[in-house]
């Protein structure tokens, strides 16, 4: 099912009639979803996130704006008309029945044609539970599940009435670290499996980028870039997505273009094209240094981290907006590391520029 969002927007009206400050939650959200991928819907608390996915399950209406399921505008629709499954955080189960009673109850209110014998509720019960791997605890209550199988029945409950579209609100965010990589990994399976188009929400980037066909980057109520996951993180359009994409983070730093050059503090770091002098904000991916004994960054040196494979070098530079700058290099380069400054070239396609005044970036 191809989903389209049309103009979305979400506006909670404010309580103070004195003050005015209404909330745009969902400001102008245009995207077309193709069938049978899976998007990760992705920003910091408050961005807008949650209400997206409530627009498009039914759970609120838009101000404005239009969504289509295929080419039905489902705008006005309940959400029980809509073929939507849903899954949030805190899973919602019925504590007072079994996995298996859990996973048919969507099933037991159909009506007319649709209407399922108490064999064949068990039966598609028995095909979800297999799918998501929890055809052992069929009749086990949820509290005699771990927080992964709790997850995994609510996922089965979403999917037994296979729904044309999947959507997902946190998913991950009550079950420990291990536990997310392992069931992460579990949800894009069973996305592949069903082919069902599925709309993810996370605050989590490194979530986000790792299953995600593509990635929506929002910020307040504001789409700010949808791609790929890695076109997102190797050509980001703004300071905004630059910065919340990429662990450790980008280093961000002051600089300015001045006659063809982009400097960070003293520092003459690369040519650039022909672009107006201007004061700018520099980005270098942590991946993105090199140390080289004549390169032009010039920074000090405070401590080296030892990652198993690479280095993580810990330094700093006037310009540097954080504290510190953290780098990560082989370890072959940094064992010869001994004076207290390092210098550094850079790689061209881990630096990117940004006005300063816009935020957005300039192709140097
Ligand atoms: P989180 O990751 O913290 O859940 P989110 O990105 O999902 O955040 P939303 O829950 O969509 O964000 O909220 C977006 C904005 O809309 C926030 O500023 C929030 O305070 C506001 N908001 C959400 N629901 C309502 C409501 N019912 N009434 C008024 N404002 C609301």
């Amino acid at each position: 099912m191809k989903v389209v969002l049309q103009n979305l927007t979400k506006v909670f009206p404010s309580r103070n009639k004195k003050t005015q400050d209404d909330v745009i939650a969902v400001n102008d959200f245009t995207f077309e979803i193709p069938d049978g991928q899976l998007i990760g819907l992705l920003g910091p608390s408050g961005c807008g996130k949650s209400t997206a996915l409530n627009l498009i399950c039914g759970l609120q209406t838009p101000t404005s704006g239009k969504i289509y399921f295929d080419d039905v505008d489902v705008t006005d629709l309940p959400p029980e008309n809509r073929g939507v499954g849903l899954v949030f955080q805190n899973y919602a189960l019925y504590p007072h029945l079994t996995v298996m009673q859990n996973i048919i109850f969507p099933l037991q209110n159909l009506k007319g044609n649709q209407k399922l014998s108490k064999t064949e509720m068990q039966d598609k019960a028995n095909e979800v539970a297999a799918l998501v791997q929890i055809g052992e605890l069929m009749e086990r209550k949820p509290n005699e599940l771990s927080g992964g199988q709790q997850q995994r029945v609510a996922i089965a409950r979403a999917l037994v009435k296979m729904p044309s579209v999947l959507l997902l609100d946190e998913p991950l965010s009550n079950l420990d670290a291990r536990l997310r990589l392992q069931t992460r990994e579990e949800l894009r399976r069973i996305q592949r499996e069903t082919g069902i188009t599925t709309i993810f929400v996370t605050h989590d980037q490194e979530e986000a980028m790792s299953i995600s066909d593509m990635i929506v980057v929002m910020r307040s109520g504001i789409v700010e870039q949808i791609g790929k996951p890695q076109d997102v993180y190797d050509s980001p359009e703004n300071r905004f997505v630059a910065t919340f994409l990429g662990t450790p983070p980008i280093n961000q730093f002051t600089g300015r273009i001045s006659q063809g050059s982009l400097f960070v503090g003293d520092d003459e770091i690369f040519k650039t094209n022909d672009i107006l002098d201007q004061p700018v904000y520099v980005g270098i991916r942590p991946e993105g240094f090199i140390i080289d004994e004549n390169g032009p960054l010039h920074c000090k040196l405070h401590n080296i981290e030892v990652m198993g494979r690479d280095f993580s070098v810990i330094t700093s530079h006037e310009a540097s907006i954080n504290p510190t700058i953290r780098s990560i290099v082989s370890t072959d380069s940094a064992a010869s590391l001994q004076s207290d400054v390092i210098n550094f070239s850079i790689r061209p396609e881990k630096l990117f520029v940004f006005a300063q005044d816009t935020e957005k970036r300039i192709i140097v």
